[in-house]
């Protein structure tokens, strides 16, 4: 796979080197030049997951990397289920919330992990992350206790639910976690000002797992060919999609599996109040405002990382504005949502309420609606618990972390702060 930088074309890397250096010159994001087409799709869908998995990675990767390598590091990475469930007639339900970390981020973290394992020599390697929920968890379960990783991650103090920052802070040995006095949105400058340092990023050998890492965004793609497998036949030619939106990581990904062929009708990237992208394919200028606190926290995003990747798609006609929708859902709604899907006989989470609701404003007639379930809805146990009037069974892993006391240490909304103590602590 042959990428370059979206703010600079002359910056030209290979996957690999996308993979270990994560974000590029002038925070710019590396995108491939070109994504070719899969032949069959039909034999695809024949697959199991694992398989088909490894075949669609293969294809995006290229010959970097043999196809039995790619092979064995998706079966250790994807080692847990995807489930498509029906919820209401034609409205579909992709469950993503089965692994490690019960959310959709274990799919990136977990391949990522074995991409770095194959790629690093025996170099050390610093992984700084900042997290707006639950891609700490995932980053952190992937890379424990591996041998020369570090891993950092920055979280918004407060802002993201006890379930979320038990899942990592509680890990400790090569877990580093900081509770910063800001929004994710800061979080993330912090992460980008380290990139910018060149002494901190040589000193500790920086790599970011945030979703601006290729190999987290092509894990992502293999989950939507899941769902349209698990569709009934006759459906698959014509699915909207429905992705709960913050970063814009997952629905680049599903984008990317549209344009190398997976049949995909319509493309929701639905938000909470949080509603950059949505004002934007209104008027086409970009304004962020101030982040706002939001139940579907991990959607607290104002500025996505993703955004220009999945532009940059759309401008070249590699899928047609026309059938993408952008949508925001506001605090009300999302708990109304939540209500309705109960009454169909599902539990979901703020998040994966905001899909559905996303899903349903723009739904042909016809259509197989499919939209993303990305936590479970233990992981907001609080919100989902209140607004539903119903007590939810903790999953093990769940139970288990919260018992554990919190390691992480607070730290003020100030990159000098986060630099001093990485280069004494990391370097
Ligand atoms: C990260 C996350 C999202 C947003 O995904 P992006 O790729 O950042 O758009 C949605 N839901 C949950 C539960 C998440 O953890």
């Amino acid at each position: 796979m042959q990428l370059h930088n979206l703010k600079d074309s002359t910056q030209q890397v290979s996957f690999v080197e996308a993979v270990k250096t994560g974000l590029g010159r002038n925070q710019g994001v590396f995108f491939p030049d070109s994504l070719n087409k899969l032949s069959n799709i039909d034999a695809l869908f024949e697959m199991d997951f694992v398989t088909r998995s490894s075949v669609i990675l293969s294809h995006l990767i290229g010959d970097e990397l043999p196809a039995d390598t790619v092979a064995d590091m998706v079966k250790i990475a994807f080692n847990f289920d995807v489930k498509l469930v029906e919820v209401e007639k034609n409205i579909y339900c992709l469950e993503l919330f089965h692994g490690p970390t019960l959310a959709f981020k274990d799919f990136g973290g977990r391949l990522m992990a074995q991409c770095l394992a194959q790629f690093n020599q025996g170099e050390k390697v610093t992984i700084l992350t900042a997290t707006s929920g639950d891609t700490g968890a995932a980053v952190a379960h992937a890379f424990y206790n591996k041998p020369n990783i570090d891993v950092v991650i920055l979280y918004p103090k407060g802002k993201i639910s006890l379930a979320q920052q038990k899942l990592f802070t509680t890990l400790g040995n090569n877990i580093h976690c900081y509770a910063v006095e800001g929004s994710f949105d800061d979080c993330q400058s912090m992460v980008k000002n380290a990139f910018l340092d060149d002494e901190v990023k040589t000193r500790l050998g920086l790599n970011s797992a945030n979703s601006i890492n290729i190999s987290r965004l092509v894990a992502q793609v293999c989950y939507y060919f899941e769902a349209i497998a698990q569709l009934p036949k006759e459906q698959r030619a014509n699915a909207h999609i429905s992705v709960p939106s913050g970063n814009f990581g997952n629905v680049c990904a599903a984008m990317i599996g549209a344009v190398i062929g997976m049949p995909v009708a319509k493309l929701s990237a639905t938000t909470n109040q949080n509603d950059t992208v949505p004002r934007f394919m209104l008027d086409k200028n970009w304004a962020p405002n101030t982040t706002l606190e939001s139940l579907s926290n991990a959607m607290d995003v104002s500025k996505p990382n993703n955004w220009p990747r999945v532009q940059h798609m759309l401008d070249n006609d590699w899928f047609s504005y026309d059938s993408f929708f952008s949508t925001s859902v506001d605090e009300a709604t999302t708990q109304t949502a939540m209500k309705k899907i109960q009454q169909m006989g599902y539990i979901a989470e703020p998040h994966t309420a905001i899909a559905y609701q996303g899903l349903k404003k723009d739904l042909a007639a016809g259509s197989a609606g499919i939209f993303l379930a990305t936590a479970h809805p233990a992981k907001f146990k609080d919100s989902v618990e209140d607004i539903l009037g119903i007590e939810l069974d903790m999953p093990k892993p769940l139970a288990d972390a919260l018992a554990k006391p919190c390691l992480a240490q607070d730290i003020a909304n100030d990159y000098a702060l986060l630099r001093k103590e990485l280069l004494e602590k990391l370097a």
